[in-house]
């Protein structure tokens, strides 16, 4: 049976527009999936992204704004959408957590863990503010137990909620982290997880009483309850590909990767995984988390204010920068830092220098000396400077396919761009420009422009990624379609091929940043 696997993003939660950070989580994951397709073919590659729409959160942002909370994650989860959309970022899957198909699937979950005798109920007592509706713990409260929100003291009050056994599957899921190395990448979250699950976590409530929060999933065993917005939340990793494909959970699930920022490694590490146990389900593949992208070495968030919009440096700057940028600069699993200076400096050299006069000059020669066509094949030996440049060439999607399933997606870039390094030096030593004026040399002037050209459309479709519209458009230029952009180097451009002349894809930027 050929390989498939599963690619999710966070749910993210739409009480607020996505920022340069939650699109760069997005991205990397795009291109994973992308690098994905082009291995194991389109069927075999299921990408799947939505939006978190329950909880008291949501609630209240809706109040806040006088309209049902449907209404308010109707147009939250379309900014998320759009987003994703004018990014470029081609999920097969958009599930929203009030879609009935998830709502339903979520009520089977509970229904499995409930006849399995794994949710209980019992009282709960705890700190709560009337005003804001929930409890608070006390490190969350003012001293003196005052909420932070309202100024005022909070109640201890006792509730009846249902709790979901967690501690009875630790083991288990410990005894998965240490037989599985890279089930939690890259490694530093691996120990910080075994750290968190070394000690008892205690059990996860899984309701609110509607009295309190109708804004949620029914419980299927007690219609006075609705689901935790956490419980309901995870389950949209499953429910919409589980609903369509009756082996996705048998055949699929197992082989997921779960791209997670890491201030959820806690919920995906220690809840998630019992959730899925209980529910009979295998574990997901791999739990792949990030770091923050900051702003000016701070954090971006939207109370801070420095929420940077990721549509509106696609809008400014062209399709696939914003992408390149951040699959370039950030190193997946650390801190990255974004700044408009630091993109204009890239755009510039990478790909303004490096990718477009690269083109444009390879197109523009092959236009001057022989109408865009090409006079002879592609040579992978030829003279030292041929053998060098296929030697680069070659095998070169592989490589950066092989950093890319590492997440190492800056390396897959970095390795693209020794390539390019290596054709424009190419340029430099062959000089074509200079050999083309006199006519005995034409010859070789035609295979230089061979071997560029068919390096040209290998960098192309290394690209596609990373930057799915760059990669089309040089591949539109070479008059390439899909099965020949995947040749391996030197069986691609063919004697008698035709290319297109040279459009400029990077204008240089002449500005600082605002
Ligand atoms: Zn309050």
């Amino acid at each position: 049976m050929a390989e498939r696997v599963h690619i999710t993003t966070a749910i993210f939660y739409c009480n607020a527009p996505p920022h340069v950070g939650s699109a760069y989580e997005a991205l990397a994951a795009d291109a994973f999936a992308r690098s994905r397709r082009r291995r194991l073919g389109r069927a075999n590659v299921s990408f799947l992204t939505g939006t978190d729409e329950h909880g008291d959160k949501i609630r209240r942002a809706a109040q806040a704004e006088g309209v049902p909370p449907r209404e308010f994650t109707d147009r939250t989860s379309a900014v998320f959408r759009r987003a994703w959309d004018g990014l470029n970022v081609a999920y097969d899957y958009f599930v929203r957590t009030t879609d009935p198909e998830h709502e339903k699937f979520v009520q089977q979950m509970l229904e499995r863990s409930h006849a399995r005798g794994d949710i209980y109920f019992k009282d709960y007592e705890g700190l709560y503010c009337i005003g804001c509706e929930r409890f608070y713990t006390e490190k969350e409260l003012l001293p003196g137990g005052i909420c932070p929100s309202h100024n005022r003291p909070v109640e201890r009050i006792s509730e009846g909620n249902y709790f979901l056994r967690i501690d009875k599957y630790r083991a288990q899921v410990l005894e998965h982290i240490q037989r599985n190395p890279d089930f939690i990448r890259p490694e530093r979250y691996r120990n910080e997880a075994l750290n968190m699950l070394a000690e008892p976590l205690g059990d996860l409530c899984i309701s609110r009483p509607k009295s309190r929060l109708e804004w949620g999933i029914e419980l299927p065993f007690d219609h006075n309850y609705v689901t935790y917005v956490w419980y309901d939340a995870f389950w949209a990793y499953v429910s919409a590909p589980a609903s369509r494909d009756p082996n996705f959970i048998s055949e699929v699930f197992a082989t997921t990767e779960h791209f997670i920022g890491k201030d959820i490694l806690k919920t995906h590490a220690v809840y998630w995984p019992p959730m899925l146990l209980s529910a009979g389900l295998p574990l997901f593949r791999h739990l792949d988390v990030h770091g923050w992208v900051n702003f000016g070495g701070q954090r971006m968030s939207k109370s801070s204010g420095n929420v940077a919009d990721p549509v509106s440096y696609e809008a400014a700057f062209g399709p696939d920068v914003l992408r390149y940028f951040l699959l370039r600069e950030v190193v997946y699993g650390l801190d990255g830092d974004f700044s408009e200076q630091r993109l204009i400096e890239r755009y510039n050299a990478d790909l303004a220098n490096d990718l477009g006069n690269f083109t444009s000059r390879v197109l523009s020669m092959a236009a001057r000396y022989f109408g865009g066509e090409l006079t002879c094949d592609p040579v992978l030996e030829g003279e030292p400077d041929d053998a060098a440049l296929a030697d680069v060439m070659s095998g070169l999607e592989e490589r950066v396919d092989a950093q890319v399933q590492e997440l190492a997606f800056n390396r897959g870039l970095e390795a693209i761009w020794q390539a390019l390094d290596v054709a424009n030096k190419y340029i430099v030593q062959t000089a074509p420009f200079t050999l083309a004026k006199d006519q005995a040399k034409l010859p070789r002037v035609a295979q230089i422009l061979a071997n560029l050209t068919e390096s040209l459309r290998v960098v192309a479709a290394a690209l596609e990624p990373f930057m799915p519209v760059t990669s089309r458009r040089i591949l539109d230029l070479l008059q390439v379609d899909e099965t020949a952009a995947a040749a391996p180097y030197g069986r691609g451009l063919k004697q008698g091929h035709k290319v297109k002349p040279a459009t400029p894809l990077f204008p240089r930027i002449d500005r600082k940043a605002g």
